[in-house]
């Protein structure tokens, strides 16, 4: 029982979960080999509206609160994690869009992303600027009328298809800020170098590629522009939205891998016994719910504070996200330990898992620069 929700919200949680083993489970496997196409389940999964979850009514979505998009990655994380760090990026722009997007970009991007018409993506990494992602080199040039894209990202989440990406530049237009972020037209392939998707310890399901933009047309309409925020603290609050899907992300892989490790415990059996009666086993069992369960509270609250408490969104996606990928990471090797040498097997999905577990506590935002950020807001 999950006191945080409530049980309308329990309730939508178990139908995600039920979505989200019918739809994935099966196919697992496949999404980590590409053996499925991975744009086309993404579509399907927009058609029946779970893209669109926190987009209003009136821009084509279900107009429910962020956290009902969180729910549905870390269910689809409890089969293919993923399919979470996918979908992270996927909403970390719609996110960013509701808040700061004019009423002509919202009407623009957010129907078509709510119903899986069209992905977004974040373009933020460059080879030189990762953690600091203030030293991007990519630039948009003034050509009269529009603006020019030039410039290299490095690893784009859905670079491979993503149709909208949220690109970090340079500002070479403006004394003010340094920095811009642009609404990119990713269609324009023929002058977009995309890079292989190449192979990683986890994470494979996911696509993740390089991408150089050579002169790619940005109207000046697709600039986002606050008069509030800077653009470094709008790039700051896309993350912070990926953050909070990472976390889940984690969190879904935290509950499968307790589910199996408790199954075997149950089942295998030494010194004439089942291995879980043996306390040493309990213990880790224990420990993994606990750690579990209170990482889970922390990306609800975090999620929850996007609609309900904007002022502490940023502090809790912080702390969640690194203490979240941090249980994941160790908790994904407990419980690979408890299978002891059958854990070890190629291709079983406590294996996969504890690949993809290390992924958490470095995409989108490591451990480290999370801790960096909490000493800066808690101001020591
Ligand atoms: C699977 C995956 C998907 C990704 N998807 C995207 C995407 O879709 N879009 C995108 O823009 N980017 C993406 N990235 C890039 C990602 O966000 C960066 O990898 C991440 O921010 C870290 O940057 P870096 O790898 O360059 O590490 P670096 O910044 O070079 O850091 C190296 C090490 O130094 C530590 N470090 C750095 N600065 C400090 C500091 N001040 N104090 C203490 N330690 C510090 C880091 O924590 C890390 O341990 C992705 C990365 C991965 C692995």
């Amino acid at each position: 029982m999950n006191t945080f929700l409530s049980s309308a919200q329990e309730a939508v949680m178990e139908q995600y979960r039920a979505f989200a083993a019918k739809a994935v489970g099966p196919i697992s496997s496949k999404l980590e080999t590409h053996q499925v196409c991975l744009k086309e389940f993404l579509q399907n999964v927009g058609q029946k509206g779970y893209l669109g979850l926190s987009v209003s009514r009136e821009y084509g979505g279900q107009g429910l609160p962020f956290l009902n998009s969180v729910l549905f990655a870390e269910a689809l994380s409890e089969q293919e994690a993923g399919l979470g760090l996918t979908l992270a990026t996927h909403f970390a722009v719609i996110e960013t869009i509701k808040k700061y997007g004019t009423d002509t970009q919202k009407s623009r991007y957010l129907p078509l992303l709510a119903r899986g018409e069209l992905f977004a993506t974040l373009a933020f990494s460059e080879e030189q600027a990762g953690t600091d992602f203030t030293a991007v080199e990519a630039e948009l040039v003034e050509t009269g009328t529009s603006l020019n894209y030039n410039g290299k990202k490095h690893g784009v989440i859905t670079g491979d298809f993503a149709g909208l990406l949220l690109a970090l530049t340079k500002n070479l237009s403006s004394e003010k800020d340094p920095l811009a972020l642009a609404l990119v037209d990713g269609g324009q392939k023929t002058r977009i170098n995309i890079g292989p998707d190449k192979t990683r310890l986890g994470m494979r399901s996911a696509y993740i590629n390089d991408l150089e933009f050579k002169g790619v047309a940005v109207a000046k309409d697709a600039l986002l522009v606050s008069n509030a925020d800077s653009t470094e603290a709008m790039a700051n609050y896309a993350l912070d939205v990926a953050k909070v899907v990472v976390a889940a992300t984690a969190c879904g892989m935290m509950r499968t891998a307790v589910d199996i490790a408790v199954d075997y415990a149950n089942k295998r059996e030494q010194f004439g016994k089942p291995i879980g009666q043996f306390q040493g086993i309990q213990w880790k069992l224990a420990d993994m719910e606990t750690e579990r369960s209170a990482s889970l509270l922390q990306v609800y609250r975090a999620a929850w504070s996007l609609d309900e408490e904007p002022e502490s969104f940023s502090t809790n996606a912080a702390m969640c996200k690194w203490f979240a990928g941090k249980m994941a990471r160790f908790h994904s090797g407990e419980a690979l330990q408890v299978l002891g040498s059958y854990g070890l097997g190629d291709g079983t999905m406590i294996e996969k898992i504890y690949r993809d577990a290390k992924a958490t506590e470095i995409y989108l935002g490591t451990s480290e620069a999370q801790k960096v950020q909490l000493t800066k807001l808690l101001k020591i």
